[in-house]
Protein backbone atom coordinates (compact mmCIF):
# COMPACT_ATOMS: atom_id res chain seq x y z
CA UNK A 1 0.00 0.00 0.00
CA UNK A 2 1.72 3.60 -1.02
CA UNK A 3 0.52 6.54 1.42
CA UNK A 4 1.73 10.03 1.24
CA UNK A 5 2.72 12.23 3.95
CA UNK A 6 0.29 14.63 5.82
CA UNK A 7 1.20 18.10 4.73
CA UNK A 8 1.40 20.42 7.72
CA UNK A 9 2.54 23.50 8.27
CA UNK A 10 4.81 24.56 11.40
CA UNK A 11 2.32 27.52 11.56
CA UNK A 12 -0.51 25.47 13.64
CA UNK A 13 -4.37 26.79 13.48
CA UNK A 14 -5.44 28.58 16.43
CA UNK A 15 -4.09 31.94 14.74
CA UNK A 16 -6.26 33.92 12.15
CA UNK A 17 -3.68 34.56 9.61
CA UNK A 18 -2.68 30.61 9.62
CA UNK A 19 -4.48 27.02 8.05
CA UNK A 20 -7.51 26.06 9.16
CA UNK A 21 -6.04 22.26 10.86
CA UNK A 22 -2.26 23.39 9.92
CA UNK A 23 -2.82 22.06 6.43
CA UNK A 24 -0.97 23.42 3.89
CA UNK A 25 -3.01 25.03 1.22
CA UNK A 26 -5.91 25.14 3.17
CA UNK A 27 -8.18 28.12 3.76
CA UNK A 28 -7.43 30.20 6.58
CA UNK A 29 -8.65 29.84 10.27
CA UNK A 30 -10.01 33.40 9.94
CA UNK A 31 -12.09 32.20 6.68
CA UNK A 32 -12.98 29.47 9.10
CA UNK A 33 -14.38 31.81 11.90
CA UNK A 34 -16.22 34.00 8.98
CA UNK A 35 -17.62 31.12 8.54
CA UNK A 36 -18.77 30.20 11.87
CA UNK A 37 -20.40 33.72 12.49
CA UNK A 38 -23.30 32.67 10.32
CA UNK A 39 -24.91 30.21 12.74
CA UNK A 40 -27.61 30.94 15.20
CA UNK A 41 -27.67 31.56 18.94
CA UNK A 42 -24.66 30.17 21.10
CA UNK A 43 -24.91 31.40 24.46
CA UNK A 44 -23.72 27.84 25.85
CA UNK A 45 -20.86 28.32 27.87
CA UNK A 46 -18.93 24.91 27.00
CA UNK A 47 -18.08 26.04 23.29
CA UNK A 48 -16.25 22.62 21.14
CA UNK A 49 -13.11 22.47 19.60
CA UNK A 50 -13.12 21.32 16.44
CA UNK A 51 -9.39 19.17 14.93
CA UNK A 52 -8.88 18.14 11.46
CA UNK A 53 -8.34 14.43 11.18
CA UNK A 54 -5.69 14.49 8.86
CA UNK A 55 -3.72 15.96 11.57
CA UNK A 56 -5.32 16.10 14.77
CA UNK A 57 -4.84 20.23 14.89
CA UNK A 58 -7.38 22.35 15.77
CA UNK A 59 -9.42 23.46 13.08
CA UNK A 60 -11.65 26.64 15.26
CA UNK A 61 -13.90 26.85 18.50
CA UNK A 62 -17.69 26.75 17.46
CA UNK A 63 -20.01 28.31 20.12
CA UNK A 64 -22.59 25.96 21.26
CA UNK A 65 -26.39 26.59 21.19
CA UNK A 66 -28.46 26.23 23.97
CA UNK A 67 -32.51 24.98 24.15
CA UNK A 68 -33.50 28.72 24.62
CA UNK A 69 -31.35 29.81 21.74
CA UNK A 70 -33.01 27.05 19.54
CA UNK A 71 -36.40 27.98 20.57
CA UNK A 72 -35.89 31.85 19.54
CA UNK A 73 -33.99 30.55 15.95
CA UNK A 74 -37.41 28.63 15.45
CA UNK A 75 -38.93 31.44 16.19
CA UNK A 76 -37.26 33.59 13.85
CA UNK A 77 -36.90 31.18 11.46
CA UNK A 78 -41.05 31.37 11.35
CA UNK A 79 -40.96 35.15 11.09
CA UNK A 80 -39.11 34.26 7.34
CA UNK A 81 -40.83 31.77 6.08
CA UNK A 82 -43.70 33.51 5.53
CA UNK A 83 -42.13 35.65 3.30
CA UNK A 84 -40.57 32.42 1.94
CA UNK A 85 -43.58 31.17 1.51
CA UNK A 86 -45.33 34.12 -0.10
CA UNK A 87 -42.47 33.89 -3.06
CA UNK A 88 -43.46 31.97 -6.34
CA UNK A 89 -41.85 28.73 -6.75
CA UNK A 90 -40.30 29.57 -9.81
CA UNK A 91 -38.05 32.62 -7.74
CA UNK A 92 -37.17 29.77 -5.60
CA UNK A 93 -36.04 27.44 -8.16
CA UNK A 94 -34.13 30.83 -10.18
CA UNK A 95 -32.20 30.61 -6.01
CA UNK A 96 -31.42 26.96 -6.16
CA UNK A 97 -30.05 26.90 -9.96
CA UNK A 98 -27.80 30.30 -9.33
CA UNK A 99 -26.93 27.94 -6.52
CA UNK A 100 -25.73 25.37 -7.93
CA UNK A 101 -23.64 27.76 -10.36
CA UNK A 102 -21.97 29.24 -7.31
CA UNK A 103 -21.02 25.39 -5.95
CA UNK A 104 -19.56 24.54 -8.90
CA UNK A 105 -17.88 27.47 -9.89
CA UNK A 106 -16.66 27.64 -6.11
CA UNK A 107 -15.77 24.23 -5.67
CA UNK A 108 -12.18 24.28 -4.28
CA UNK A 109 -13.03 26.01 -1.32
CA UNK A 110 -15.61 23.31 -0.78
CA UNK A 111 -13.54 20.76 -1.84
CA UNK A 112 -10.59 22.02 0.82
CA UNK A 113 -13.61 22.40 3.71
CA UNK A 114 -14.93 18.67 3.18
CA UNK A 115 -11.44 17.59 3.20
CA UNK A 116 -10.51 19.83 6.01
CA UNK A 117 -13.17 18.78 8.75
CA UNK A 118 -13.99 15.21 7.46
CA UNK A 119 -10.46 14.09 6.61
CA UNK A 120 -12.00 12.79 3.16
CA UNK A 121 -9.40 12.02 -0.45
CA UNK A 122 -10.75 15.13 -2.87
CA UNK A 123 -12.17 12.87 -5.19
CA UNK A 124 -14.56 11.47 -2.23
CA UNK A 125 -14.81 15.46 -1.28
CA UNK A 126 -15.81 15.98 -5.31
CA UNK A 127 -18.92 13.29 -5.33
CA UNK A 128 -20.34 15.86 -2.08
CA UNK A 129 -19.88 18.78 -4.57
CA UNK A 130 -21.83 16.83 -7.75
CA UNK A 131 -24.55 15.81 -5.18
CA UNK A 132 -24.73 18.90 -3.88
CA UNK A 133 -24.89 20.77 -7.37
CA UNK A 134 -27.33 17.61 -8.90
CA UNK A 135 -29.57 18.44 -6.28
CA UNK A 136 -29.55 21.94 -6.55
CA UNK A 137 -30.22 21.48 -10.04
CA UNK A 138 -33.09 18.95 -9.68
CA UNK A 139 -34.97 20.98 -7.44
CA UNK A 140 -34.31 23.98 -9.54
CA UNK A 141 -36.25 22.68 -12.37
CA UNK A 142 -38.59 19.99 -11.06
CA UNK A 143 -39.97 21.84 -8.04
CA UNK A 144 -43.14 23.83 -9.31
CA UNK A 145 -43.91 19.99 -11.48
CA UNK A 146 -43.73 18.40 -7.86
CA UNK A 147 -45.56 21.32 -6.37
CA UNK A 148 -48.00 22.48 -8.75
CA UNK A 149 -51.75 22.12 -8.35
CA UNK A 150 -53.28 18.33 -9.73
CA UNK A 151 -56.66 17.89 -10.87
CA UNK A 152 -58.09 14.90 -9.35
CA UNK A 153 -61.37 13.03 -10.63
CA UNK A 154 -64.05 14.23 -8.38
CA UNK A 155 -67.20 12.09 -7.62
CA UNK A 156 -69.39 12.83 -10.54
CA UNK A 157 -67.63 13.64 -13.59
CA UNK A 158 -68.04 17.38 -14.85
CA UNK A 159 -70.29 18.49 -11.63
CA UNK A 160 -67.01 17.71 -9.19
CA UNK A 161 -63.59 19.13 -9.22
CA UNK A 162 -60.95 18.03 -6.83
CA UNK A 163 -57.70 19.76 -6.50
CA UNK A 164 -54.90 18.47 -4.58
CA UNK A 165 -52.91 21.19 -3.59
CA UNK A 166 -49.25 21.69 -1.69
CA UNK A 167 -48.74 23.52 1.61
CA UNK A 168 -45.68 24.00 3.24
CA UNK A 169 -45.05 22.27 6.47
CA UNK A 170 -43.52 25.84 8.17
CA UNK A 171 -40.07 25.06 9.59
CA UNK A 172 -38.40 21.94 9.10
CA UNK A 173 -35.45 20.94 11.41
CA UNK A 174 -32.86 19.06 9.74
CA UNK A 175 -30.68 17.38 11.81
CA UNK A 176 -27.14 15.98 9.30
CA UNK A 177 -24.55 13.89 10.15
CA UNK A 178 -20.61 14.01 9.23
CA UNK A 179 -19.85 11.93 6.90
CA UNK A 180 -21.65 13.32 3.99
CA UNK A 181 -21.70 17.11 5.09
CA UNK A 182 -22.22 18.53 2.40
CA UNK A 183 -24.61 16.80 0.06
CA UNK A 184 -26.12 15.23 2.52
CA UNK A 185 -27.24 19.02 3.94
CA UNK A 186 -27.72 19.62 -0.17
CA UNK A 187 -30.11 16.70 -0.40
CA UNK A 188 -32.61 17.42 2.59
CA UNK A 189 -32.38 21.35 2.86
CA UNK A 190 -32.74 22.22 -1.32
CA UNK A 191 -35.80 20.40 -1.21
CA UNK A 192 -37.50 21.90 2.25
CA UNK A 193 -36.37 25.46 1.13
CA UNK A 194 -37.97 24.43 -2.23
CA UNK A 195 -41.11 23.69 -1.17
CA UNK A 196 -41.57 26.81 1.02
CA UNK A 197 -40.45 26.36 4.00
CA UNK A 198 -37.93 28.09 6.55
CA UNK A 199 -35.20 25.42 8.19
CA UNK A 200 -33.30 25.17 11.31
CA UNK A 201 -30.31 22.56 10.96
CA UNK A 202 -28.06 21.58 13.22
CA UNK A 203 -24.82 19.65 11.89
CA UNK A 204 -22.60 18.04 13.13
CA UNK A 205 -20.05 19.82 15.40
CA UNK A 206 -17.16 17.82 13.51
CA UNK A 207 -18.42 19.11 9.91
CA UNK A 208 -20.19 22.52 10.74
CA UNK A 209 -18.29 24.64 8.18
CA UNK A 210 -19.56 22.47 4.75
CA UNK A 211 -23.06 23.34 5.81
CA UNK A 212 -22.02 27.18 6.50
CA UNK A 213 -20.36 27.25 3.25
CA UNK A 214 -23.18 26.26 1.57
CA UNK A 215 -25.54 28.63 3.70
CA UNK A 216 -22.90 31.32 2.84
CA UNK A 217 -23.84 30.84 -1.13
CA UNK A 218 -27.43 29.79 -0.86
CA UNK A 219 -27.37 33.63 0.47
CA UNK A 220 -25.23 34.88 -2.43
CA UNK A 221 -27.94 33.29 -4.75
CA UNK A 222 -30.65 35.30 -3.14
CA UNK A 223 -32.09 33.16 -0.22
CA UNK A 224 -33.37 35.50 2.23
CA UNK A 225 -31.63 36.36 5.75
CA UNK A 226 -32.96 33.76 8.41
CA UNK A 227 -35.14 31.19 5.85
CA UNK A 228 -32.14 28.80 6.71
CA UNK A 229 -30.84 28.62 10.02
CA UNK A 230 -28.06 26.56 11.23
CA UNK A 231 -27.87 26.09 14.84
CA UNK A 232 -24.61 24.11 16.37
CA UNK A 233 -25.05 22.02 19.41
CA UNK A 234 -24.92 18.43 21.13
CA UNK A 235 -27.87 16.08 20.44
CA UNK A 236 -28.32 15.62 24.09
CA UNK A 237 -28.84 19.23 24.77
CA UNK A 238 -30.97 20.83 22.12
CA UNK A 239 -32.17 18.09 20.48
CA UNK A 240 -35.44 18.06 22.49
CA UNK A 241 -36.20 21.86 21.28
CA UNK A 242 -36.02 20.90 17.89
CA UNK A 243 -37.92 18.17 18.05
CA UNK A 244 -40.61 20.47 19.93
CA UNK A 245 -40.00 23.51 17.47
CA UNK A 246 -40.29 21.69 14.22
CA UNK A 247 -43.25 21.03 11.75
CA UNK A 248 -41.10 18.12 10.07
CA UNK A 249 -37.83 16.48 11.22
CA UNK A 250 -35.53 15.33 8.62
CA UNK A 251 -33.18 13.22 10.54
CA UNK A 252 -30.23 11.15 9.06
CA UNK A 253 -27.79 9.75 11.55
CA UNK A 254 -27.74 6.18 13.54
CA UNK A 255 -30.33 3.38 13.80
CA UNK A 256 -30.18 3.89 17.49
CA UNK A 257 -30.68 7.93 17.32
CA UNK A 258 -33.13 7.78 14.71
CA UNK A 259 -35.63 5.50 16.94
CA UNK A 260 -35.26 7.70 20.29
CA UNK A 261 -36.11 10.55 17.73
CA UNK A 262 -38.97 9.00 16.46
CA UNK A 263 -40.44 8.26 19.86
CA UNK A 264 -39.88 11.61 20.74
CA UNK A 265 -41.31 12.60 17.31
CA UNK A 266 -44.84 10.38 17.88
CA UNK A 267 -45.85 12.33 20.99
CA UNK A 268 -46.18 15.09 18.43
CA UNK A 269 -47.56 13.65 16.10
CA UNK A 270 -45.27 15.43 13.51
CA UNK A 271 -44.34 13.80 10.68
CA UNK A 272 -40.54 12.92 9.55
CA UNK A 273 -38.08 11.44 7.76
CA UNK A 274 -34.90 9.08 8.86
CA UNK A 275 -32.42 7.95 6.98
CA UNK A 276 -30.72 5.87 9.06
CA UNK A 277 -27.69 2.44 9.22
CA UNK A 278 -27.01 -0.19 7.00
CA UNK A 279 -24.42 -3.29 6.43
CA UNK A 280 -25.08 -3.54 2.72
CA UNK A 281 -24.55 -6.60 0.25
CA UNK A 282 -23.23 -7.14 -3.05
CA UNK A 283 -23.77 -10.20 -4.82
CA UNK A 284 -21.23 -11.63 -7.56
CA UNK A 285 -23.04 -13.79 -9.99
CA UNK A 286 -20.91 -16.45 -11.73
CA UNK A 287 -21.36 -14.87 -15.00
CA UNK A 288 -19.71 -11.78 -13.96
CA UNK A 289 -16.70 -9.75 -14.85
CA UNK A 290 -14.12 -10.61 -12.42
CA UNK A 291 -11.83 -7.82 -12.87
CA UNK A 292 -14.73 -5.02 -13.47
CA UNK A 293 -16.40 -6.61 -9.94
CA UNK A 294 -13.28 -6.39 -8.02
CA UNK A 295 -12.80 -2.20 -9.32
CA UNK A 296 -16.07 -1.67 -8.69
CA UNK A 297 -15.95 -3.81 -5.05
CA UNK A 298 -13.11 -1.07 -4.24
CA UNK A 299 -15.17 1.87 -4.91
CA UNK A 300 -18.09 0.45 -3.33
CA UNK A 301 -16.45 -0.53 -0.09
CA UNK A 302 -13.97 2.00 0.56
CA UNK A 303 -14.91 5.63 -0.88
CA UNK A 304 -14.97 8.33 1.93
CA UNK A 305 -12.95 5.46 4.10
CA UNK A 306 -16.17 3.33 3.96
CA UNK A 307 -18.08 5.86 6.16
CA UNK A 308 -20.75 5.94 3.79
CA UNK A 309 -24.32 4.79 5.07
CA UNK A 310 -24.82 2.89 1.16
CA UNK A 311 -21.24 1.10 1.61
CA UNK A 312 -20.58 -2.40 0.95
CA UNK A 313 -19.70 -4.46 3.67
CA UNK A 314 -20.67 -7.98 2.49
CA UNK A 315 -19.73 -9.62 -0.20
CA UNK A 316 -21.69 -13.13 -1.58
CA UNK A 317 -19.21 -14.34 -4.78
CA UNK A 318 -20.14 -17.75 -6.28
CA UNK A 319 -17.96 -20.62 -5.41
CA UNK A 320 -16.77 -20.64 -9.40
CA UNK A 321 -14.94 -17.10 -9.49
CA UNK A 322 -14.60 -17.00 -5.49
CA UNK A 323 -10.78 -17.36 -5.26
CA UNK A 324 -10.48 -15.09 -8.28
CA UNK A 325 -12.70 -12.45 -7.21
CA UNK A 326 -10.81 -11.99 -4.17
CA UNK A 327 -7.39 -11.90 -5.26
CA UNK A 328 -8.25 -9.47 -7.83
CA UNK A 329 -9.88 -7.64 -5.10
CA UNK A 330 -7.13 -7.57 -1.85
CA UNK A 331 -4.63 -7.06 -4.73
CA UNK A 332 -6.64 -3.21 -5.45
CA UNK A 333 -7.28 -2.63 -2.31
CA UNK A 334 -3.68 -3.26 -1.42
CA UNK A 335 -2.87 -0.81 -3.99
CA UNK A 336 -5.21 2.14 -3.12
CA UNK A 337 -2.86 5.04 -2.00
CA UNK A 338 -3.69 6.94 1.46
CA UNK A 339 -2.72 10.29 1.60
CA UNK A 340 -3.58 13.29 3.38
CA UNK A 341 -3.06 15.96 0.93
CA UNK A 342 -5.69 18.67 -0.55
CA UNK A 343 -5.36 17.41 -4.11
CA UNK A 344 -5.84 14.29 -6.40
CA UNK A 345 -3.48 12.08 -5.19
CA UNK A 346 -5.07 10.11 -2.67
CA UNK A 347 -7.14 6.93 -3.43
CA UNK A 348 -8.69 7.04 -0.19
CA UNK A 349 -8.74 9.54 3.17
CA UNK A 350 -8.63 9.08 6.61
CA UNK A 351 -11.40 8.04 9.28
CA UNK A 352 -13.20 11.27 10.88
CA UNK A 353 -13.14 10.81 14.07
CA UNK A 354 -11.38 8.90 16.97
CA UNK A 355 -14.40 6.90 17.92
CA UNK A 356 -14.69 5.91 14.09
CA UNK A 357 -10.75 5.06 14.60
CA UNK A 358 -12.07 2.80 17.87
CA UNK A 359 -14.92 0.58 16.08
CA UNK A 360 -13.10 -0.09 13.54
CA UNK A 361 -10.09 -1.16 15.17
CA UNK A 362 -12.39 -3.45 17.39
CA UNK A 363 -14.16 -5.01 14.84
CA UNK A 364 -11.41 -6.46 12.83
CA UNK A 365 -9.13 -7.14 15.71
CA UNK A 366 -12.33 -9.18 17.16
CA UNK A 367 -12.58 -11.01 13.75
CA UNK A 368 -8.67 -11.84 13.73
CA UNK A 369 -8.90 -13.08 17.45
CA UNK A 370 -12.24 -15.38 16.24
CA UNK A 371 -10.31 -17.00 13.86
CA UNK A 372 -11.15 -14.82 9.92
CA UNK A 373 -8.16 -14.47 7.88
CA UNK A 374 -7.21 -10.83 6.45
CA UNK A 375 -6.89 -10.44 2.85
CA UNK A 376 -5.72 -6.93 3.06
CA UNK A 377 -5.08 -4.36 5.44
CA UNK A 378 -6.15 -4.16 9.01
CA UNK A 379 -3.66 -2.23 10.37
CA UNK A 380 -4.00 1.71 11.39
CA UNK A 381 -1.43 4.27 9.80
CA UNK A 382 -0.71 6.75 12.44
CA UNK A 383 2.11 7.08 9.99
CA UNK A 384 0.26 9.16 7.57
CA UNK A 385 -1.98 11.08 10.31
CA UNK A 386 -3.55 9.97 13.19
CA UNK A 387 -6.93 8.22 12.00
CA UNK A 388 -5.64 6.58 8.97
CA UNK A 389 -6.71 2.65 8.53
CA UNK A 390 -6.14 0.28 5.52
CA UNK A 391 -8.46 -0.43 3.37
CA UNK A 392 -9.06 -4.00 5.15
CA UNK A 393 -10.75 -7.13 3.35
CA UNK A 394 -11.46 -10.03 5.77
CA UNK A 395 -12.86 -13.67 4.77
CA UNK A 396 -14.24 -16.61 7.16
CA UNK A 397 -16.00 -14.29 8.91
CA UNK A 398 -18.97 -16.19 11.35
CA UNK A 399 -21.93 -15.12 13.03
CA UNK A 400 -19.35 -15.25 16.34
CA UNK A 401 -17.80 -11.93 15.17
CA UNK A 402 -19.36 -8.54 15.64
CA UNK A 403 -18.05 -7.44 11.61
CA UNK A 404 -20.52 -10.39 10.79
CA UNK A 405 -23.84 -8.11 11.35
CA UNK A 406 -23.39 -5.37 13.04
CA UNK A 407 -22.25 -1.95 10.72
CA UNK A 408 -18.79 -1.20 10.40
CA UNK A 409 -19.16 2.13 8.85
CA UNK A 410 -15.51 2.05 7.81
CA UNK A 411 -13.18 0.19 5.28
CA UNK A 412 -13.77 -3.06 6.25
CA UNK A 413 -15.77 -5.43 4.14
CA UNK A 414 -16.23 -9.98 4.46
CA UNK A 415 -16.09 -11.92 1.13
CA UNK A 416 -18.50 -15.15 1.69
CA UNK A 417 -19.10 -17.59 -1.13
CA UNK A 418 -22.12 -19.29 -1.92
CA UNK A 419 -23.21 -21.52 -4.72
CA UNK A 420 -27.07 -21.13 -5.08
CA UNK A 421 -28.00 -17.96 -6.13
CA UNK A 422 -31.37 -17.93 -3.84
CA UNK A 423 -29.04 -18.87 -0.79
CA UNK A 424 -26.91 -15.71 -1.64
CA UNK A 425 -30.25 -13.60 -2.08
CA UNK A 426 -31.85 -14.76 1.11
CA UNK A 427 -28.39 -14.35 3.41
CA UNK A 428 -28.25 -10.73 1.73
CA UNK A 429 -31.69 -10.46 3.07
CA UNK A 430 -31.14 -11.61 6.32
CA UNK A 431 -30.59 -8.77 8.27
CA UNK A 432 -32.69 -5.93 9.64
CA UNK A 433 -31.31 -2.89 7.81
CA UNK A 434 -32.36 -2.86 4.44
CA UNK A 435 -30.35 0.44 3.15
CA UNK A 436 -28.41 -0.48 -0.42
CA UNK A 437 -27.51 -3.34 -2.44
CA UNK A 438 -25.13 -4.20 -5.17
CA UNK A 439 -25.50 -7.19 -7.61
CA UNK A 440 -22.62 -7.95 -10.32
CA UNK A 441 -23.80 -10.03 -13.15
CA UNK A 442 -22.83 -10.37 -17.79
CA UNK A 443 -26.83 -10.39 -18.40
CA UNK A 444 -28.66 -6.93 -16.97
CA UNK A 445 -31.75 -8.21 -17.08
CA UNK A 446 -30.94 -11.28 -14.42
CA UNK A 447 -29.34 -8.23 -12.23
CA UNK A 448 -33.01 -6.24 -12.05
CA UNK A 449 -34.67 -9.55 -11.66
CA UNK A 450 -32.06 -10.42 -8.59
CA UNK A 451 -32.21 -6.86 -7.28
CA UNK A 452 -35.63 -6.77 -7.20
CA UNK A 453 -35.54 -9.43 -4.69
CA UNK A 454 -33.56 -7.73 -2.46
CA UNK A 455 -35.02 -5.88 0.56
CA UNK A 456 -33.06 -2.28 0.47
CA UNK A 457 -34.59 0.87 -0.62
CA UNK A 458 -31.80 0.88 -3.36
CA UNK A 459 -30.02 -1.47 -5.28
CA UNK A 460 -27.18 -0.98 -7.94
CA UNK A 461 -26.65 -3.48 -10.96
CA UNK A 462 -22.91 -3.50 -12.18
CA UNK A 463 -22.13 -0.07 -9.84
CA UNK A 464 -21.71 -0.34 -5.82
CA UNK A 465 -23.63 2.59 -5.40
CA UNK A 466 -22.68 5.80 -7.11
CA UNK A 467 -25.31 5.07 -9.99
CA UNK A 468 -28.95 5.75 -7.33
CA UNK A 469 -27.14 7.61 -5.26
CA UNK A 470 -26.19 10.17 -8.73
CA UNK A 471 -29.67 9.38 -9.56
CA UNK A 472 -31.52 12.25 -7.69
CA UNK A 473 -34.60 12.33 -9.97
CA UNK A 474 -35.46 8.63 -8.32
CA UNK A 475 -36.12 8.50 -4.66
CA UNK A 476 -33.66 7.04 -1.85
CA UNK A 477 -34.05 5.86 1.67
CA UNK A 478 -33.88 2.56 3.68
CA UNK A 479 -36.37 -0.24 4.66
CA UNK A 480 -36.49 -1.87 7.66
CA UNK A 481 -34.02 -0.45 10.35
CA UNK A 482 -32.90 1.47 7.90
CA UNK A 483 -35.33 4.06 7.84
CA UNK A 484 -38.66 5.55 7.47
CA UNK A 485 -39.46 8.16 4.27
CA UNK A 486 -37.41 8.68 1.05
CA UNK A 487 -34.97 12.08 -0.01
CA UNK A 488 -34.88 12.85 -3.68
CA UNK A 489 -37.06 12.51 -5.98
CA UNK A 490 -40.82 13.81 -6.18
CA UNK A 491 -40.73 12.38 -2.91
CA UNK A 492 -37.77 14.40 -1.81
CA UNK A 493 -39.65 17.54 -1.55
CA UNK A 494 -43.05 16.16 -1.37
CA UNK A 495 -42.52 15.32 2.36
CA UNK A 496 -41.68 18.95 3.21
CA UNK A 497 -45.46 19.46 2.21
CA UNK A 498 -48.86 19.14 3.61
CA UNK A 499 -51.32 17.47 1.11
CA UNK A 500 -54.98 19.36 0.52
CA UNK A 501 -57.52 18.20 -1.36
CA UNK A 502 -60.57 21.15 -2.53
CA UNK A 503 -64.01 19.60 -3.96
CA UNK A 504 -66.24 22.00 -5.84
CA UNK A 505 -69.56 20.67 -6.36
CA UNK A 506 -71.75 22.23 -8.46
CA UNK A 507 -75.63 21.01 -9.64
CA UNK A 508 -76.19 18.36 -7.93
CA UNK A 509 -76.30 17.89 -4.67
CA UNK A 510 -74.37 15.00 -2.71
CA UNK A 511 -77.42 14.15 -0.94
CA UNK A 512 -81.49 12.79 -1.74
CA UNK A 513 -83.01 15.32 -3.53
CA UNK A 514 -86.14 16.83 -1.97
CA UNK A 515 -88.60 14.91 -1.45
CA UNK A 516 -86.45 11.83 -2.62
CA UNK A 517 -86.65 8.69 -0.34
CA UNK A 518 -83.08 7.83 1.17
CA UNK A 519 -83.22 4.09 -0.52
CA UNK A 520 -83.62 5.41 -4.02
CA UNK A 521 -80.89 7.47 -3.70
CA UNK A 522 -78.98 4.68 -2.16
CA UNK A 523 -79.78 2.51 -4.87
CA UNK A 524 -79.28 5.39 -7.83
CA UNK A 525 -75.97 5.71 -6.20
CA UNK A 526 -75.19 2.32 -6.45
CA UNK A 527 -76.07 1.87 -10.31
CA UNK A 528 -73.61 5.45 -10.34
CA UNK A 529 -71.09 3.76 -9.21
CA UNK A 530 -70.99 0.65 -11.49
CA UNK A 531 -71.17 3.25 -14.15
CA UNK A 532 -68.69 5.34 -13.06
CA UNK A 533 -66.35 2.12 -13.18
CA UNK A 534 -66.54 1.33 -17.23
CA UNK A 535 -65.44 5.33 -17.78
CA UNK A 536 -62.10 6.44 -18.37
CA UNK A 537 -60.89 8.70 -15.65
P1 LIG B 1 -25.59 9.68 15.30
O1 LIG B 1 -24.76 9.43 16.48
O2 LIG B 1 -26.98 9.15 15.32
O3 LIG B 1 -25.57 11.26 15.05
C1 LIG B 1 -26.12 11.86 13.92
C2 LIG B 1 -26.49 13.29 14.23
O4 LIG B 1 -27.56 13.27 15.17
C3 LIG B 1 -25.36 14.07 14.90
O5 LIG B 1 -25.35 15.39 14.41
C4 LIG B 1 -25.74 14.03 16.38
O6 LIG B 1 -25.24 15.12 17.10
C5 LIG B 1 -27.24 14.11 16.27
N1 LIG B 1 -27.96 13.67 17.45
C6 LIG B 1 -27.62 12.73 18.35
N2 LIG B 1 -28.58 12.63 19.30
C7 LIG B 1 -29.54 13.52 18.99
C8 LIG B 1 -30.78 13.89 19.56
N3 LIG B 1 -31.25 13.33 20.67
N4 LIG B 1 -31.50 14.85 18.96
C9 LIG B 1 -31.07 15.44 17.85
N5 LIG B 1 -29.89 15.14 17.25
C10 LIG B 1 -29.14 14.19 17.80
O7 LIG B 1 -24.93 9.07 13.99
P2 LIG B 1 -23.41 9.16 13.56
O8 LIG B 1 -22.71 8.01 14.16
O9 LIG B 1 -22.88 10.50 13.76
O10 LIG B 1 -23.55 8.93 11.97
C11 LIG B 1 -23.29 7.73 11.37
C12 LIG B 1 -24.57 6.93 11.16
O11 LIG B 1 -25.40 7.63 10.25
C13 LIG B 1 -24.31 5.58 10.52
O12 LIG B 1 -25.10 4.61 11.13
C14 LIG B 1 -24.73 5.79 9.08
O13 LIG B 1 -25.11 4.62 8.41
C15 LIG B 1 -25.85 6.76 9.23
N6 LIG B 1 -26.07 7.52 7.99
C16 LIG B 1 -27.18 7.25 7.25
C17 LIG B 1 -27.38 7.91 6.04
C18 LIG B 1 -28.58 7.62 5.18
O14 LIG B 1 -28.84 8.40 4.27
N7 LIG B 1 -29.31 6.55 5.41
C19 LIG B 1 -26.45 8.85 5.61
C20 LIG B 1 -25.34 9.09 6.39
C21 LIG B 1 -25.16 8.43 7.60
P3 LIG B 1 -24.27 14.94 18.37
O15 LIG B 1 -23.08 14.19 17.86
O16 LIG B 1 -24.00 16.29 18.84
O17 LIG B 1 -25.04 14.14 19.38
Amino acid sequence: MTSTAPSQTSDQAGHAGSTIGGIVGAPSVSRAQALVSRTAGGKDSAPVEMTAPFTGAPITSLPQATDADVRATFDEARRAQRGWAGTSVAERQRVLTRLMNLVLDRQQEGLDLVQVEAGKSRLDAFDEIAGTALAASYYGKHSAKALGVKRRAGVFPVLTKAHELRHPKGVAGIVSPWNYPLALTGLDVLPALAAGNAVVQKPDNQTALSALWLHELAEEAGLPAGVWQIVLGRGSVIGDAIVDESDYVAFTGSTATGKRLATKIAERLTSYSLELGGKNPMIVLPDAKVEAAATGAVAACFSSAGQLCVSVERIYVHESIREQFSAAFAAKAKALTLGAKLDYSAGMGSLTSAEQLKTISEHVDDARAKGATVLAGGTARPDIGPLFYEPTVLTGVTPDMTAFAEETFGPVVSIYGYTDVDDAVQRANDTPYGLNASVWTGNGARGREIAARIKAGTVNVNEGFAASFGSIAAPMGGMGDSGVGRRNGAEGILRFTEVQTVATQRGLKLRPFKGMPPRLWARSLTGGIKVLRRLPR
